[in-house]
């Protein structure tokens, strides 16, 4: 079924149409700065890039350019429905949704949960709606795989009523991205994946980790929102809760200020004081940059920490999974996480290590070794199966 996916941000539209079931692409595109001067979307149909300027427009003006984009290539007829990537479906949503007004209004009530996204991916659903009236809509969640976690695992040791009340509990995300991989490591082990004990570790801007068992998530770095667990590019992952009192009364910063430092100016950012590029500070550690080899050190050794926690959730562990921009390509993160893993039996071979980059897959480790692959995520994939699932099924 060709369906066109969409990731819609605050001032930005990630578009894909594409055929779940062979992995045909058809278009991608990007509409970007919505709602300015520079508002832009671009279209890349076989290595060809077509750019339109939006006139400051935001989401009808992409989705009508879109539609138009569509039409001048003679696909508009070939998209049979659409998936949205939506952030937080809170305890709401375990599985993928048929976008209907309820479930529209669902997804709104979750909007306290993720302030920034979930207003922006509603929005981006309607204009969707007006655009393309005829073709069924599908909300895919990146909270929703992670709803079969045990509650040992997503409850916080806070007041019962915070979680009663408000929802404070952990949700997790990167779900489908976790979920993908974990489907692909089976395959190519040549395993049933309702047989398998997974750690899927997602390293690209957003970083986490995730214990599959049986093809179902049981436990996830992340938690109410995407700033716990892993160092990541910009993000803290965790720190001591009593960091944002105690910052903000030395530093004089507001809560605001504090939540945005941690999210915007922290991580691998904030540590090498130079850059959140793993490939930047990579060329930098390698220059003798001391706050790039820091920074790299930290990220691997509260990754290598995390991994090994999933394999308390998952009681024995039969392979280790990287994706992501990081995980799928740097050979030297992948090569010093297996080294701190010696507790779980890890360890590398170097030249498949070596071989694994751009979209090269494969098993990384050595015989004998815990099983350790790469395998490439694909989340626009995801969301077009679970898309074409969900209407199967009538969900
Ligand atoms: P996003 O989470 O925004 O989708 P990606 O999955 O593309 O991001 O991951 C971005 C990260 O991947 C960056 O830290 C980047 O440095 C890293 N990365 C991409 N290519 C390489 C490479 N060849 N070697 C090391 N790191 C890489």
């Amino acid at each position: 079924m060709w369906t066109l996916v969409l990731n819609c941000g605050s001032s930005s539209v990630k578009v894909a149409l594409l055929e779940p079931d062979t992995g045909a692409v058809a278009v991608t595109g990007l509409a970007e700065r919505l709602g300015t001067a520079g508002a832009a979307l671009r279209l890349d149909v076989s290595g060809e890039r077509r750019v339109v300027d939006l006139g400051g427009g935001s989401y009808p003006a992409a989705f009508a350019a879109l539609l138009a984009g569509l039409d001048e290539l003679g696909l508009r007829a070939q998209v049979q429905a659409i998936g949205h990537r939506v952030v937080h479906g809170g305890e709401a949503f375990s599985v993928p949704a048929t976008i209907t007004p309820e479930v529209l209004d669902a997804i709104r009530a979750c909007s306290a949960l993720a302030p920034l996204h979930n207003p922006a991916n509603v929005a981006g659903i309607e204009a969707a709606q007006q655009a393309f009236p005829a073709l069924p809509q599908v909300a895919v969640f990146d909270t929703a795989f992670h709803q079969t976690m045990p509650e040992v695992a997503y409850r916080y040791a806070v007041p019962e009523a915070w979680y009663r009340q408000h929802g404070v509990r952990r949700y997790g995300f990167h779900g489908t991205s976790h979920a993908w991989v974990a489907q692909e490591a089976a395959r190519m082990l040549g395993r049933p994946l309702t047989e398998l004990n997974l750690v899927t570790a997602h390293l690209g801007n957003g970083c986490s980790v995730c214990a599959v068992q049986g093809g179902r998530s049981v436990d996830t770095s992340m938690g109410l929102t995407p700033l716990e667990g892993l160092v990541m590019g910009t993000r803290s992952g965790d720190v001591d809760p009593g960091l944002h009192d105690f910052i903000a009364r030395q530093a004089g910063l507001s809560l605001d200020q504090v939540t945005a430092a941690l999210n915007r100016e922290s991580g691998l950012l904030g540590l090498s004081g130079l850059a959140s590029d793993v490939r930047e500070l990579e060329a930098a550690a390698g220059r003798g940059h001391a706050g790039a080899r820091l920074a790299l050190d930290v990220f691997v050794y509260r990754l290598a920490q995390a991994v090994a926690g999933m394999a308390v959730a998952l009681g024995q562990v039969d392979a280790l999974v990287f994706t992501g921009g990081i995980g799928e390509n740097s050979v030297t993160v992948r090569a010093a996480t297996l080294a701190r893993l010696g507790v779980l039996g890890a360890g590398v071979d170097d030249d498949a290590n070596a071989r694994a980059v751009r979209g090269t897959p494969g098993v990384i480790s050595a015989p004998g070794r815990l099983t350790t692959l790469v395998v490439n995520t694909d989340e626009e994939r995801m969301i077009a199966r679970e898309t074409a699932r969900a209407l199967e099924a009538g969900a």
